[in-house]
């Protein structure tokens, strides 16, 4: 077939569709989104139900009904998404499996885009499921077709683990030929797929005695390649995802530096960890290096299993940075190569950009309300979440004084309430608080507790790239009225400078409130605004066209 030039998550995308996919899931979150939006746009053109979720975890659990029904399924999520899947998953580990079940998941190593650094080969440890990690987007498509496979053959969910710097290159993929969509069957043994405690432990048995299976199929996967032959047994390097890629710029210098000799080496792509080929690789060896994108997995694990003769160097040791990306200049370093020589450009002295809202943001018009009415107040806590409107921590309004996760500003101000402070404010977008900010919001309406929820409703999920939010604006309202949130205290304010006053007045008068209150800003977001300006015209384009 044609070779096409496709992203990483592109790559996964098509791998999905050619292997037969009947169903995808996902929640957008950077750098997994494009995997989505290829499917979602396959979808419009006739392809496989491809669709949004509320959260990771709805699009898991809908994932899981996929393969209940016999037919195969993926579902999409960035890193920190895994961990609101986490329950499903842990515990999808333990059912019987039936149309294969692939979640792909992009970590952020760098937090370009993200809370923090977490490595998914620890999930799928902890759960007790293969992974794959592709070091090209050729191994991505070829890897996702490989996880459908996989999990109907052990009867479990398989991770496909991403890193950001794959997941937005784009390269050559040759795609091999499509695989029709399973059939509708419904899983037979329904023990299988009940975790009552007397099946659950014959399914945790089950997945226990699957693990010498894992372990005999990543020994003999071909992305998991020991090279020994004719390479210095005492130097050894285990290299992972990207990490071989960063490792192979640097080998022509590094076998330079060493009289042409090579080290032994071993590349892993397929895990559980292939723990008897890393012990072949180290039978002679004095020194291990580990280059391992994300956290120090392999090398943690591995300090375990070799003898204490052996010097393990990479993440924990301190020869590689703990924090960031791998790039080909810290592997070199690691390496023991000398720097490269810095390019030379003479260029004048940029000013420092940091990230700001868009000029006339919705989002700048609420917080500056926010700002003025707690100004000169003693006791007054805002928490905020993760969305554009972070960005309002910064100057020029440095109103959020935390955020954690998605959907913990509702509950990180009722605490603060519980705690003693009088103006507890948290403030949540529109699409946040559907995905993880209605549940903490119960525990609000039950208490009563005198804190302001502030619902920050541009109508769109705006950070990822404009996605549609699961429902309208419209609909925010009775959502606030059927969880018990009093309706007189459920004030809607059009966030625009010149209802900068009548705002700030109803708003102040929200705040002195004793209960529970929560106040809605809404104005769309110039992006989204923008973007369906452009569509609309495009639409009257074609149409004037047609007449034509
Ligand atoms: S993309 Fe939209 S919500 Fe985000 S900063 Fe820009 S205008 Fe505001």
């Amino acid at each position: 077939m044609k070779e096409l030039a496709l992203l990483g998550d592109e790559a996964v995308a098509l791998g999905a569709l050619h292997a037969g996919v009947s169903a995808a899931y996902g929640y957008p979150g950077t750098p997994s989104t494009e995997i989505m939006e290829y499917l979602i746009a396959e979808h419009e053109r006739g392809g496989p139900l491809a669709a949004w979720s509320t959260n990771e975890k709805t699009a898991l659990e809908a994932a899981l009904g996929v393969s209940f029904a016999g037919k195969r399924t993926i579902v999409t999520m960035k890193h920190v998404g895994l961990n609101v899947a986490a329950d499903p998953f842990v515990n999808a580990a333990l059912l019987g499996i039936k149309g294969g079940l692939v979640l792909a998941v992009a970590d952020d190593p760098g937090m370009h885009s993200s809370q923090d650094e977490q490595d998914s080969r620890f999930y799928a440890a902890f759960a007790m499921v293969p992974c794959l990690e592709p070091r090209s987007q050729q191994e991505a498509y070829a890897m996702t077709r490989e996880a459908f496979d996989l999990s109907e053959r052990f009867a479990v969910p398989v991770v496909i683990r991403l890193t950001t710097r794959l997941s937005h290159a784009r390269a050559g993929v040759v795609p091999s030929e499509p695989r029709a969509q399973n059939a509708l069957s419904k899983a037979e043994d329904k023990t299988q797929w009940m975790l009552l405690p007397a099946y659950a432990r014959r399914r945790y048995d089950s997945l226990i005695a699957k693990q010498a299976d894992f372990a005999a199929w990543s020994a003999s996967h071909p992305s998991n390649k020991l090279e020994t032959e004719g390479r210095d047994a005492e130097f050894a390097v285990v290299t992972s995802g990207l990490g071989g890629n960063y490792y192979e710029e640097n080998l022509a210098d590094f076998a330079a530096s060493r009289g042409g000799k090579l080290p032994a080496r071993l590349h892993i792509g397929a895990y559980p960890a292939p723990v008897e080929s890393i012990r072949a690789l180290c039978a002679k060896a004095k020194t291990v290096l580990f280059i391992e994108e994300g956290m120090p997995v392999l090398e943690e694990k591995m300090r375990g299993f070799l003898p204490p003769a052996v010097s393990v160097k990479g993440k924990l040791e301190g020869s590689l940075p703990r924090s960031g990306e791998l790039d080909p200049d810290n592997v070199r370093v690691a390496l023991g190569l000398a720097p490269r020589a810095a390019l030379k450009a003479d260029l004048p002295k940029l000013p420092g950009r940091p990230p700001q809202l868009c000029k006339g943001c919705p989002h700048g018009d609420s917080y500056e309300i926010i700002k003025q009415a707690t100004a000169g107040k003693a006791s007054v806590a805002v928490t905020s979440d993760i969305g554009c409107y972070a960005l309002g921590a910064l100057p020029p309004y440095a109103v959020p004084e935390t955020i954690v996760c998605m959907g913990a500003s509702v509950n990180m101000a009722k605490g603060a309430s519980d705690a003693g402070i009088e103006y507890a404010i948290g403030v949540i977008g529109d699409s946040t608080f559907l995905h993880s900010g209605i549940t903490p919001l119960i525990d609000a309406v039950k208490a009563n507790t005198p804190m302001t929820l502030v619902i920050l409703d541009n109508s769109i999920v705006a950070m990822t790239g404009c996605q549609e939010t699961m429902l309208p604006s419209a609909s925010m309202v009775p959502l606030l009225q059927g969880l018990g949130v009093d309706p007189s205290h459920i004030v809607v304010l059009e966030a625009l400078k010149k209802n900068a006053e009548a705002n700030l007045a109803a708003f102040k008068k929200e705040i002195e409130y004793r209960g529970l209150s929560v106040v809605i800003f809404r104005r769309e977001c110039l992006e989204a605004f923008k973007a369906r300006q452009k569509k609309a015209k495009a639409k009257a384009a074609g149409a004037a066209a047609c007449e034509g």
